[in-house]
């Protein structure tokens, strides 16, 4: 197995060697042909000026001799090829000896065997558009191009192949460079993971990713493990909870039972109806974790009809009403007129999230305290607002208020609860597609917020 790097950078390794072969290849083809074809050219010009030459010459002297033309042998001779000169009839006049060409070729250190076949060709000479005789003109085939011209298509080669690997160092010192852009973060992702599985939550990756996608991926990491660190510390507390809460009754039934055993207590109707209580108390316990269990079920029903909230309101602060009296707190609610405050909702979960919002704002409300439902709408919402200037809550309990079994701070202990009410008014306000806000100032009061959304109907 390799890794991203390696493995990256062997791909990037085996597409910019082909790419650079491929190139060098047709470069190569390309720069050979276009060369042949231009020395082909050269030769073609070199031989109508011979043909010329040997025309001119016929004009001047009105014949051929042992001498017309000779002038041209000492330049054939330089150029390696070979001149015979022949009249109309294909006689001889003159002619050069090919292996004085090859003689010198040796003489000039080209390796004899690399001299190729000897070809000619014959050009026919006119004058006066009569044909008056015939020039050959032969030479060994490499011999087409020249040492220099051989010396010069080796040179083109030698930078085509210089280039390449100097391309393919440069490219293979990059692809190594930002392999390791993608295989660091993910690396770190993976190890990160790995700690996340082994059930270590107070981790976190701090470089960042100038790769979206990458800095996607941290981001996520990075959330998922904050997330899992949270559900932990509720899971803990949930655990203490429950056996805090359990604990408490069974310890004042096992301390009076015992009692009554020893004799140290007298079993009396008074002390069974109070042993009952306890009784009572940790049933409700149990209760309401099976209430919250079926809230939490998919199953949980909902009866959808259009329902009025201004409706829900009056009727449970009326319902409160003479509680909030008895406890000396005022209990206010404004409901903005000349409105329709209608949602699609379940008349009866509203009205639950409404009992236990304000039962929990006379729970936690000193006596002389005030406690204000009020009920507006916006462009697109309609608010319901229930404030309080109770005891308040804690900063660090405000983002755990809404977990099950959820209780303030020990203090709190006095006061009577079950941790739930928040996770209930939480679960329906979901089924609902509402917006909760809570704000909330140790000693200064608290405010819920609930944002519903319009209904056209
Ligand atoms: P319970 O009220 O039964 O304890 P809840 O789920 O209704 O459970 O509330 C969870 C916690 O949130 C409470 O224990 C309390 O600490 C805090 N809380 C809720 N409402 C208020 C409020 N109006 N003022 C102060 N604290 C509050």
């Amino acid at each position: 197995m390799h890794s991203i790097s390696k493995r990256l950078s062997i791909l990037m390794f085996i597409c910019t060697f082909a790419a650079i072969l491929l190139i060098t290849l047709f470069v190569n083809i390309t720069v050979t042909s276009k060369f042949n074809q231009y020395m082909v050219d050269i030769q073609n010009n070199r031989y109508q000026r011979i043909v010329t030459y040997f025309e001119d010459a016929y004009k001047r002297d009105g014949k051929w001799t042992e001498n017309t033309g000779i002038e041209l042998m000492h330049e054939a001779y330089m150029g390696n090829y070979c001149l015979t000169l022949m009249d109309q009839d294909k006689n001889p006049v003159w002619g050069m000896n090919p292996k004085e060409i090859k003689k010198q070729m040796s003489n000039a250190s080209m390796p004899v065997k690399n001299t190729g076949v000897y070809r000619t060709k014959t050009y026919p000479i006119h004058v006066h558009h009569k044909k008056v005789g015939y020039v050959s003109i032969g030479q060994y085939s490499s011999v087409l191009l020249t040492e220099e011209d051989q010396n010069f298509k080796a040179s083109i080669n030698k930078s085509i192949v210089a280039s390449a690997v100097i391309t393919l160092f440069i490219i293979v010192s990059l692809s190594l460079y930002f392999s390791k852009q993608f295989s660091i973060p993910i690396r770190e992702v993976a190890k990160m993971s790995v700690r996340l599985s082994g059930g270590n939550y107070h981790t976190e990756i701090h470089k960042k990713s100038n790769i979206k996608e990458l800095e996607d991926l941290r981001n996520s990491i990075n959330v998922l493990a904050s997330k899992l660190k949270y559900q932990d510390t509720l899971r803990k507390r949930l655990v203490s909870d429950i056996s805090h809460e359990i604990r408490t009754p069974l310890n004042v039934l096992q301390n009076n039972l015992e009692a009554m055993i020893d004799g140290v207590f007298l079993v009396t109707t008074e002390k069974l109806s109070y042993l009952n209580e306890e009784v009572i108390r940790f049933g409700k316990l149990v209760n309401n974790l099976n209430l919250l269990k079926e809230f939490e079920s998919e199953g949980a029903k909902f009866h959808y009809e259009i329902t009025f909230l201004d409706e829900i309101i009056t009727d449970t602060c009326n319902q409160f009403y003479l509680v909030a009296e008895q406890k000396g707190i005022k209990l206010q609610y404004t409901i903005q007129p000349n409105n329709k405050y209608r949602v699609f909702a379940d008349k009866d979960q509203l009205k639950q999230v409404f009992i236990n919002l304000i039962s929990n704002s006379l729970k936690f409300t000193k006596k002389g305290g005030t406690i204000l439902v009020n009920l507006y709408e916006t462009d697109h919402e309609i608010v319901a607002e229930v404030i309080d200037n109770g005891i308040g809550i804690e900063k660090e309990d405000l983002p755990y208020i809404f977990e099950r079994l959820y209780r303030g701070d020990m203090s709190r202990n006095q006061i009577e609860g079950t941790g739930i009410g928040l996770t209930i008014v939480k679960n329906i306000l979901e089924h609902h597609n509402a917006i909760s806000k809570i704000e909330s100032d140790i000693g200064k009061g608290t405010r819920f917020t609930i944002f519903f959304q319009k209904t056209r109907v």
